[in-house]
Formats: structure tokens, sequence, C-alpha cells
């Protein structure tokens, strides 16, 4: 082999290793100063590719030129304080210094026997969010008939969890045609392609109230009928912060109900969950604790970054059964003792990354009391602005302030509400989502980036005003 084919030394990936660093680090103080949404047209990106893979090695240095020259204006940059838009993905340095740990040591945590570290890091800071998030212990792995997996995305876990309610209710002998699948009409569409990925049939988006929370008169009517007509309900998806206006629905009138039909009771709290990290804001999910599955995404507005979903389980028996196989190459005494928990039955990949290292860095780095004090800032931001709205004569909250996500419309309408979005979003350097519900188009402003400070809320809420003005 010639040395043009070797690989790169352990000294070479020092010195480019601190060379990308460097860039990260640059990158994390120029993000705000970038334009904020990629203004590429399609294939743009593509067309500063060469059409064939190099077949001779190219130098690093060429790699990282490239990253400026054609992977940046093709990026729209989450990670900038003038993020306000969908929700955030917010991300921090320890995140980003574990995912690149955990790239190099390149382990695969499909069974305790493969890295036992992959899984009892994980099992046990998922257990140490039990206690921050105010969940009961039985969501622990560690004593408890639970316990806690990170998967992907919160669709993944909505998705398995319709996997589970399926299986567990043709195991009681319900035929499969007959299953039925609640949410609201605000649910997210994970709940409505989960059930669709699980072979539901029937998927019921009950009515919604005023503050756009689950009616539970209309989904108790909801199963009557449909156990009149010969159907099977058998989960119900309650959301703890819904996507488009960040409404609670009545977790624990919910949790009655599903108790009372033996219907799954899946708790969505994607966005919202971390918020629970304050115990203050602990009384809007009441009721969660008799839930059967519980998911949120630190991938959010926890700075781990994309992608960390957490996904619990009260019991994690008829989640093993619904996925558990044993192929003779996985046999191991380990898995054998029953002692230890193999992940590739917690979920539908087998194989698994080391996805613990970045939140228990996370956990670490802040402390409980840093993660708090981000929170409680970024809320506290959110009732400021909802304030500010509320007193202005030209400007309308569409809903409640929900923990860090303000809803707000043009009182002229829908025509002056997507001129106010328009007009915030020819800021450069801020970027916020319109959306529509009930054919009313609001502005989303979700407060949550990293970086963001009362000063960017302050530069936003400029923008607001001269959208405001320039509208009328
Ligand atoms: C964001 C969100 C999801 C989807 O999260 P992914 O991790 O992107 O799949 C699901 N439900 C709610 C309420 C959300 O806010």
């Amino acid at each position: 082999m010639t040395s043009d084919h070797a690989h790169m030394t352990p000294d070479e990936f020092r010195r480019h290793g601190h060379e990308v660093v460097e860039w990260v680090a640059a990158y994390m103080e120029r993000v705000g100063d970038l334009p904020i949404v990629s203004t590429v047209a399609p294939g743009d990106i593509r067309a500063r590719l060469p059409d064939a893979a190099p077949e001779a090695p190219e130098p690093f240095d060429a790699l990282l030129r490239d990253l400026d020259e054609i992977v940046l204006p093709g990026i729209t940059h989450w990670q900038a304080p003038g993020w306000f838009a969908y929700f955030p993905a917010n991300a921090s340095p320890p995140s980003i210094l574990a995912e690149l740990v955990a790239a190099g040591l390149g382990a695969q945590g499909m069974l305790w026997a493969t890295s036992p570290a992959l899984t009892e890091i994980e099992a046990h800071v998922l257990d140490w969010l039990v206690d921050l998030l105010g969940l009961p212990a039985h969501f622990k792995t560690a004593g408890g008939p639970g316990g806690g997996v990170i998967q992907m995305s919160a669709s993944d876990s909505t998705h398995l969890v319709h996997v589970v309610a399926r299986d567990r209710a043709v195991r009681a002998g319900a035929a499969i045609g007959d299953l039925v699948a609640y949410g609201s009409s605000q649910a997210h569409s994970s709940v409505e392609r989960g059930a669709r990925v699980a072979g539901f049939a029937h998927v019921r988006l009950v009515d919604v109230d005023a503050v756009f929370a689950l009616r539970t008169e209309a989904l108790r009517d909801a199963i009557e009928q449909d156990l009149a007509a010969g159907l099977v309900p058998a989960i119900v998806t309650s959301a703890v912060g819904t996507t488009a206006t960040g409404a609670v629905d009545p977790i624990a009138e919910i949790a009655a109900i599903a108790r009372q039909h033996g219907l799954w009771h899946h708790v969505d709290a994607a966005w919202a969950g971390s918020a629970m990290l304050c115990e203050e804001q602990r009384p809007r999910q009441a009721g969660a604790e008799h839930s059967d599955s519980y998911t949120f995404n630190p991938h959010k507005w926890l700075f781990t970054n994309f992608d960390c979903n957490v996904l619990w389980v009260a019991d994690r028996a008829p989640l093993i059964a619904a996925l558990s196989t044993l192929p003779p190459y996985l046999r191991n005494a380990a898995s054998e003792s029953g002692e230890v928990i193999d992940y590739r039955d917690w979920h539908v990949p087998l194989g698994r990354r080391f996805r613990a290292l970045k939140l228990w860095w996370v956990l670490r780095s802040y402390g409980a009391a840093g993660l708090r004090a981000h929170l409680r800032e970024h809320m506290a931001l959110a009732q400021e602005l909802g304030r500010r709205v509320d007193a202005h004569p030209r400007l309308e909250r569409v809903a409640p302030v929900a923990f860090a996500l303000v809803c707000l419309r043009h009182a002229d309408g829908n025509d002056a509400t997507d001129a106010l979005a328009t007009a915030i979003n020819a800021h450069p350097d801020l970027f916020v989502t319109p959306s529509e519900i009930a054919g009313t188009r609001f502005v989303r402003v979700a407060i949550g980036q990293t970086r963001t400070t009362a000063a960017d809320v302050e530069r936003l809420w400029t923008a607001i005003l001269g959208g405001a003005d320039g509208a009328a």
C-alpha cells in the first residue's frame, strides 16, 4: 500500500480535529451574523458537486474549504439566536463534544453485551430524568417494571407505542381490523401516521375546545360509538404542548377514560416535556403519572443536539413482547441471565449508537439547576412577549402563552398577519413560522434557542412593531 492510500494517522487526526473544532467554535461565534434562512434554489447545492466520486484522495483542507463554500450556503441556521421558527432544535458544546466521542468510540449498543457502558449509562441517565421531570418511579428500569429508551424521534416513539398497543390488543383476542386509535384534531401528525404504520384501520382525531385542548366528552362519545359498532378502542394519545399552539390536553381525565376502557394511554410531550424540569410547570401534566408511555425530545429544548428522543413505558413487558426476537447469533450469557437490558428489544432498529453520552454530558455540564435557569428564562421571555402583544392595539394572541411559545396575529386578519410574518422574516437575522388554525392565520414565536437572550427577543419585538404598523 502506498502512503496515498494510508488511513489518516492519529497525529493527522489530531491536527485536523483541532481545525474542525476551531471551525465549529467559529461557527458558534458567527452564526447570528449569517443570513438565517438558506435561499438556495432546488439543485443549487448538487450543482456544485462533481459528477463522480473522487478517484484519488483529496487533502483534508479541501473538505474543510467546502464546508464554507458548498455546505453553509445551503444551511438554515437553527442555532442562530434569532431562531423563533417551528420549535427549537437546540444544541450545546458538551452535547457536540459527546457526539465526537461517541463517533470516536464507534461502539454499537444493540445488546448489553456489545458494550455494557452504552446500555447502563442510558438506563441510568433516563432514570435520573424520571426524577428530574417529576414522573413516577415505575418509569425507571432500576426497581421499576417500566423504563426509558432513547429513540431517534418522537414520531418513532409514537409509532412504536401504536405497534405495542396493537400487539397487546391482538394477543388479547381482538381482530386487527377492529382496533381504533384516538388523539385530538391538534395531535401531531405522528399519531395518525403511527396508527397507520401499526396497521390500525380506524383513527379518530376528536374535537378540541377553545384553547385547542382535547374535549373529553368528544373522546368519550367517539369511544362509545366505536364500542357500539363492535370496534375495539386500543390507544389514545394526549398532548402536553401541541405543535400548533402548545395546548395541553386534560391528561388526568384522559387517563381515567383510558383506564375505564382498557386503552393504552400515550403522552406526547415532545417539545414541552423539557419544561417539566421546572417544578412549577408540572401541575399542567397532572395525570401523566397514570400513563402507559411518555415521550419527550431532549433534541428540541434541552440543549442536546438532534437526534435524541426519550420514550418511557410504565411496563416494559408488552414492549419487549411486541419486539423481541432471538436469532442464534445474538444469543449470549448475559442476555440469558435475564439480568441485563438489551435495548434492541425496545425499538425497531437492531443497532444503536451511544446517544446517551450527550445527554449525560449535558446534564452534568449544566446541572439540573443550570438547565432550569435557561428554561425559566425562555418561559419568562415568552410571558413578557405575550404581555406586549396583549397591550398592543393591532396585535392579538390566538392562544394562551404556552411554556415558551407565543402565537399572535394581526387584528386586521389573515392577510395582515401574513404580511406581518413576511415583514419579520425580511430581517436576515430573525425567523418565525406562520401557521393556521381553523382558518385563522397566525405567527408562532417559539423561544428556546441556546443563545437566545432578552436582546434577541427585543430585536424580534422591534420587527413585530415595524410589521404591525406596516401592515395596518
Ligand atoms: C416536534 C413534535 C413531534 C415530532 O418530533 P420528532 O422528534 O421530530 O419526530 C411530535 N409531537 C409533538 C407534540 C411535537 O412538538
